[in-house]
């Protein structure tokens, strides 16, 4: 199978070629992107030799190109988001993983969905901007869409093999989607006024990319996941539930009319969904560690705390209100993440700049790409100019 990694400098992208390098027989690797760390890049061509390596500026594209001709590696080297959309429909590939993060994903994994690959799709931020968009491309393409996130990918497993959207027909109640509570869980709320960008990327259980950690630790990834599961699975607002579970061992739950409970578990490792999606319907190895319940001992459920994580039900509030909320949301947790990330913002001032966006921007359709693109831009600036009002620029 020939594979376009999008994002294979982040955590995702790493863990990718880690399951890819354990199957040369079966993968081979024909583009890699990277936004800046071109040092990693380079030493992943120089592994993987791919045709193509993508970065995002010429300067990078020259240090990059320096570097390979060292190694004299003959990897073609492009650069700027035509290239991102270039790799990811290039005619000769069958599967692309989508793991840039945040908006920037959109364009290229859209390319890849219109162009008929097998899209792995760990960037949840492209579906939740342009679920509708995105999911009638794929139909029209038809698209085999696996999803990458654990919890998607649990629920993927425990739903019928002939799932098509229908959960009624399939007599499926509820999904399930599980939540660590993050780094923050316990913490009294009073100590959430002094969190650091440090403690809120220290993730209990999961490595990842400072965005997703950060969303973890406020609980909009559950949030963003709901919204992700509801393009995903066709599930309405009301029939998908989150659960804090704070071992991460079971990665989500498809609760069925008869009351039979279907779940996923495994160690808490991106590689399992990523070799799952990459081999489906086969199954290889990962490198994953096998499963110790002697280990693991117990497993604990509670009810997410609305007060603890407001960010959850902005969501099922930006889900609920449909058009261009879920897109303008996301916008607005991203400059809310860099601004805190930037010590530009408290921890608890995220879901207050996500409410007021989301109030400030008003509703609109979103039937096209360009239309998503523009909710995004109106989010961002939205977010902006609140962040500046409220005084939390210091750049
Ligand atoms: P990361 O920050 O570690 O890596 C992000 C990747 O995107 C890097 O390769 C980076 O170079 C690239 N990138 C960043 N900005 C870019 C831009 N403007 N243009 C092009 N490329 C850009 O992130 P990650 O943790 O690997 O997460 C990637 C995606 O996967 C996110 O959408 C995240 O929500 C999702 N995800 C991650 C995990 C995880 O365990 N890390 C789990 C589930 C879902
Ligand atoms: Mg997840």
């Amino acid at each position: 199978m020939k594979l376009t990694i999008l994002g294979a400098t982040g955590s995702i992208g790493v863990s990718t070629l880690d399951v890819v390098a354990r199957h040369p027989d079966r993968f081979e690797v024909v583009a890699l992107t990277g936004h800046g760390q071109v040092e990693l890049l380079a030493a992943q061509c120089r592994q993987f030799r791919p045709a193509y390596a993508v970065v995002g500026t010429a300067t990078a594209a020259r240090e990059l190109v320096a570097l390979l001709r060292d190694a004299s590696v003959r990897t073609e080297v492009l650069h700027g988001p035509d290239a991102l959309t270039g790799v990811a429909s290039l005619p000769g590939v069958d599967a692309v993983m989508a793991a840039i993060v945040g908006a920037a994903g959109l364009p290229p994994t859209l390319a890849a969905v219109r162009a008929g690959k097998r899209v792995l799709l760990a960037n949840k931020e492209a579906l939740v901007m342009a679920g509708a968009v995105f999911m009638g491309e794929a139909r029209r393409a038809g698209t085999l869409l696996l999803p990458i996130d654990s919890e998607h990918n649990a629920v993927f497993q425990s739903m019928p093999g002939d799932y098509s959207g229908d959960m009624a027909r399939c007599g499926v109640r509820r999904i399930l989607l599980t939540a660590s509570g993050g780094p923050f869980r316990t913490t009294p709320l009073d100590a959430l006024t002094r969190i650091t960008p440090e403690q809120a990327v220290a993730h209990p259980n999961w490595v990842m990319g400072r965005k997703i950690s950060v969303d973890s630790a406020t609980m909009m990834n559950k949030g963003l996941e709901v919204i992700e599961a509801h393009w995903l699975f066709n599930a309405p607002a009301e029939r998908i539930e989150v659960v804090i579970h704070p071992q991460s061992v079971i990665h989500s739950l498809v609760d069925y009319e008869d009351g039979s409970v279907l779940a996923q578990l495994g160690n808490p490792d991106m590689r399992t969904p990523i070799a799952h999606a990459l081999a489906w319907p086969q199954r290889i190895d990962s490198g994953v560690a096998p499963l110790d319940l002697f280990t693991v001992g117990r497993l604990d459920f509670e009810r997410p705390d609305p007060v603890r994580f407001p960010c959850l039900d902005l969501a099922y509030r930006a889900l609920r209100a449909e058009g261009n909320a879920a897109a303008v949301l996301n916008a607005a947790n991203e400059v809310a993440v860099s601004a805190f990330l930037e010590l530009r913002l408290p921890f608890l001032g995220i879901a207050g700049l996500i409410a007021a966006t989301l109030d400030a921007v008003p509703q609109a359709a979103l039937p096209d790409l360009a239309a998503v693109l523009e909710a995004d831009r109106q989010g961002r600036a939205m977010a902006t100019e609140i962040l500046l009002r409220q005084g939390g620029s210091s750049s």
